[in-house]
């Protein structure tokens, strides 16, 4: 569903499958499918593939199914194939009643390599999985035929057969396909189509004992589906002869394969064997830690699916493989949040103000912005009192220059408050900073004085009797360098983790207007960032919030100081 402000720009998929239904080429229908292997959780890369593909369905009034790519039994597990439920649904797609596995066509697929053993194209091989590599050949040299390589039809559908009845361990043969090893393709030199595995399969439970390859599966998969155009990343480009002759061979409904280049956000890895590391060492809390760039980690850090849909709308769709800057995705972020986010006062760091001459008992209900952007949101009353907090970062006893803030002597504006002034610093006997004592000017209700004259900050508070307790978790990049992968042989990406990508503040003061806020619902602390509740640690008697993002682009600003330094 791309916005109207954001339409999907022409890509060559697009304009590969406008051109099949000028010619008419799969009768005008246009059917695509997602097919995870249900070995993870999905990430932001995921994304792009779920976006696309469910994207040009609806755009050329398609369908798209989802697929569990499930051949793999000892990698799998239900907890995978659930999650990966939810988070599409929580992108914002659906596949009806065409949810299916690759395991749903087990049987078929087994006929099917029946039938190639009968046309001479297919044969049992006894050969190990090492001497298969060993006879593979190389890039510049032919593979070896295997000395079963001409076995009868009938000793191949017999030893089949045999595989199949679980007769053989574990490894001692395979079914291959009879192409060529020779070939110039790797890929085609009489790929592996089924092996023996005696392991229970999550779906199909211990019927089989021997799993198809996934090159194998996934043509024929997507042939029985009836799919138009099976829409895959790079890497498979040099796989498509080999879907294209297991689907030939038969004689079946053929789909076209079309690669495009797989999404690689800076800073961030996306395989899911390394972030499966990461949970296992404990590098993160799990799957859904917030640092993650898996879907469900981006959702509870307090990511919109519209913001992840922008992004893969304006990332678009190539053919070469590239890098996109993280700051673009959360730039995306941003723009969204900015859009609906309830603004709320935070304060992080609590330093707490006594207005000297307010009265004691007195509480003033502030009416407050939900949000400039739009104003059908409408505002809230926000409690005032003769005791606030103020973040500790907007006072400095001494100010350096351009620290426009709280300073002793100084006048700033409370925001949707009055104007108020230092008048005393009050220490403990250690020395820190445990309290200012100021002056208020009742004539700045509203924050403007009438006699003209100005302040140069507004900052934000919150009213100490009605503030509610909060522990605000403050997210940074995971890796603090952009490619954690490709630095050089000697180093792993786990080298490269942030040491301080989570900080957690506990004594944080929010306003009282988010007693009623439920887990997962976002906001922004004005001048801090965006947050949003934990779905599961924040409690009533102690909010937790995440930072989903800051307001500003702060890394970009850091950088660019520090490349001004250097250069
Ligand atoms: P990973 O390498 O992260 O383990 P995968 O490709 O093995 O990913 P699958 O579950 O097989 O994961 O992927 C399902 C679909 O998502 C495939 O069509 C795959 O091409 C696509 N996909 C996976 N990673 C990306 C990515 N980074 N960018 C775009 N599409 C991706
Ligand atoms: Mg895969």
């Amino acid at each position: 569903m791309p916005d109207s402000e954001n339409p999907v720009a022409a890509d060559f998929i697009r304009t590969l499958i406008r051109k099949d239904n000028e010619t008419n080429r799969f009768g005008g229908r246009v059917h695509t499918r997602f097919p995870p292997e249900p070995n993870g959780y999905l990430h932001i890369g995921h994304a792009k593939s779920i976006v696309l593909n469910f994207g040009i369905a609806e755009e050329f009034d398609g369908l798209c199914n989802l697929r569990f790519d499930d051949t793999n039994p000892s990698k799998e597990d239900t907890e995978y194939i659930e999650s990966i439920i939810e988070d599409v649904h929580w992108l914002g797609y659906d596949w009806g009643n065409r949810l299916f596995h690759a395991s749903d066509y087990f049987d078929q697929l087994y006929e099917y390599a029946v039938q190639l053993i009968k046309l001479g194209k297919a044969y049992v091989d006894d050969l190990s999985a090492e001497e298969l590599r060993q006879q593979r050949g190389t890039l510049t040299e032919p593979g070896i035929e295997s000395p079963y390589r001409n076995r009868s039809v009938s000793e191949n559908l017999d030893l089949f057969q045999k595989m199949r009845s679980g007769e053989f361990p574990d490894g001692s043969r395979t079914l291959r396909a009879k192409i060529d090893m020779k070939s110039p393709n790797l890929n085609m030199r009489d790929p592996v189509m089924y092996r023996i595995k005696k392991e229970s399969h999550p779906h199909t439970g211990d019927k089989w004992c021997i799993y198809p390859m996934y090159d194998y599966t996934h043509c024929v998969s997507d042939s029985i589906e009836l799919i138009t155009h099976s829409i895959c990343t790079l890497e498979f480009e040099d796989h498509r002869p080999l879907y294209d002759w297991f689907l030939d061979q038969l004689n079946l409904y053929h789909p076209q394969q079309i690669e495009f280049a797989r999404l690689n956000l800076s800073y961030t890895i996306m395989s899911k064997r390394k972030l499966l590391q990461l949970v296992k060492e404990r590098y993160v809390s799990g799957w859904d830690d917030p640092r993650m760039p898996t879907i469900s980690g981006l959702r509870r850090r307090g990511v919109t699916p519209e913001s992840i849909r922008t992004f893969c709308d304006r990332i678009g769709v190539a053919k070469n493989d590239s890098t996109v800057d993280i700051a673009l995705l959360e730039f995306c972020i941003r723009e969204d949040l900015n859009k609906r986010a309830v603004r709320v006062m935070g304060v992080l760091n609590p330093l707490k103000v006594t207005l000297t001459n307010y009265p004691e008992n007195q509480v003033e209900y502030m009416e407050c912005i939900n949000n400039p952007e739009d104003e059908s949101m409408g505002t809230r009353l926000v409690p005032f009192c003769r005791e606030l907090y103020i973040d500790y970062d907007d006072f400095r006893e001494i100010p350096p220059s351009k620290f426009y803030r709280l300073s002793p002597g100084r006048e700033v504006r409370l925001r949707y408050g009055y104007f108020i002034r230092c008048q005393e610093i009050v220490k403990d006997e250690k020395g820190n900073i445990i309290e200012l004592r100021c002056t208020y000017d009742p004539e700045t209700r509203g924050g403007f004085a009438p006699d003209g004259r100005k302040v140069q900050a507004t900052i934000h508070w919150v009213s100490a009797q009605h503030a509610l307790n909060a522990e605000v978790r403050l997210y940074d990049r995971l890796f603090n360098i952009p490619n954690p992968l490709g630095e050089n042989e000697n180093t792993q990406f786990t080298d490269f983790i942030n040491p301080n990508s989570l900080t957690i503040l506990q004594n944080c003061k929010v306003e009282p207007s988010l007693q009623s806020a439920k887990p997962t619902e976002r906001f922004q602390f004005e001048r801090v960032g965006y947050f949003c509740i934990d779905s599961r640690d924040s409690r009533p008697d102690c909010l937790v919030f995440n930072r989903t993002v800051t307001l500003k682009d702060i890394w970009a600003k850091i950088e660019a100081s520090l490349n001004q330094k250097k250069s």
